[in-house]
């Protein structure tokens, strides 16, 4: 499985890739490429092609969750395969793949952080499934969907407000989600945001896959606020978990980035990385 990191709030030093308060990466696995995420703005397509990727080509589109730095970047992509389709140049009917809950509005301080694309639209260019329960999309690669919330201190504040049924209401982001490929080493976990909790996904991920061994765990862990309570009870699951790789990346604090490197395997990370696992 390969793993290119298109967008990240990071850029390596020396690089010519942009970086972007936001996460978009590509995956190549068993002839299957897959496009998780796109970051904000068009940023994402500019440094595929750096990377020789065509976003174009992707079988599957994942969408992680609903908010603006992971989804904007949808409005290029459309764009770009429908300039494609006049043009008469390959393009591939992606399937896009995403909790029924990322379609939903979502707002902050009267901010609209949600999806500027509805459901509807994005299906006159993708065919969209949605998903609450985990889908495989290879024989070794699976979407989450709807992350169970297994512990008692992640996910317990809601962020912003989610309309559903024409009503507003908290949002716990029952939407966000994340990839699982189950390597001969132990599970790769490629989180995006992890609002659902870092430590309730890799907990549901060794559920679903009924794999206990966790090989490396990869992206945003919504580790963005210092809560020492927290953080100690995350510390405490993540190290006993035995990871052999851990890249925090896009929603981690320096501060938490650096108690994480204290304990654990921490690898650096950024736009342009690109990884290889067995
Ligand atoms: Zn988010
Ligand atoms: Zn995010």
């Amino acid at each position: 499985m390969k793993l290119s990191i298109l967008i990240d709030n990071n850029t390596i030093s020396g690089s010519c890739f942009g970086g972007e308060a936001g996460f978009s990466c590509w995956i190549e696995i068993d002839g299957k490429k897959i496009l998780m995420d796109m970051g904000r703005t068009d940023m994402f397509l500019k440094n595929a092609a750096r990377l020789g990727i065509d976003c174009l080509d992707a079988d599957y589109i994942i969408l992680s969750h609903g908010h603006y730095d992971h989804t904007w970047g949808l409005h290029h992509l459309v764009q770009a395969h429908i300039e494609a389709t006049y043009e008469k140049r390959p393009c591939r009917q992606s399937q896009v793949i995403a909790h029924v809950d990322a379609f939903l509005p979502k707002e902050a301080g009267h901010k609209n952080i949600g999806m500027l694309m509805s459901r509807e639209t994005l299906q006159e260019t993708f065919p969209v499934t949605v998903t609450r329960d985990p889908m495989w999309l290879t024989k070794q690669l699976v979407f989450l969907a709807e992350v169970e919330r297994s512990n008692d201190f992640e996910a317990v504040k809601s962020l912003g407000h989610t309309r559903r049924y024409d009503t507003w209401e908290d949002d716990y982001l029952y939407d966000d989600s994340a990839l699982v490929y189950t390597s001969p080493k132990g599970l790769v976990i490629i989180t995006a945001c992890a609002h659902a909790g870092i430590c309730n996904t890799i907990a549901y991920a060794r559920k679903v896959c009924h794999e206990d061994r966790v090989h490396a765990i990869i992206g945003g862990f919504h580790l963005l606020r210092d809560d020492p309570a927290v953080m100690e009870k995350t510390l405490a699951y993540m190290t006993a978990c035995q990871p052999d790789l851990v890249y925090p990346c896009h929603c981690v604090s320096l501060e938490n980035k650096v108690k994480l490197a204290a304990a654990l395997p921490v690898k650096e990370l950024g736009a342009g990385t690109v990884l290889s696992f067995e």
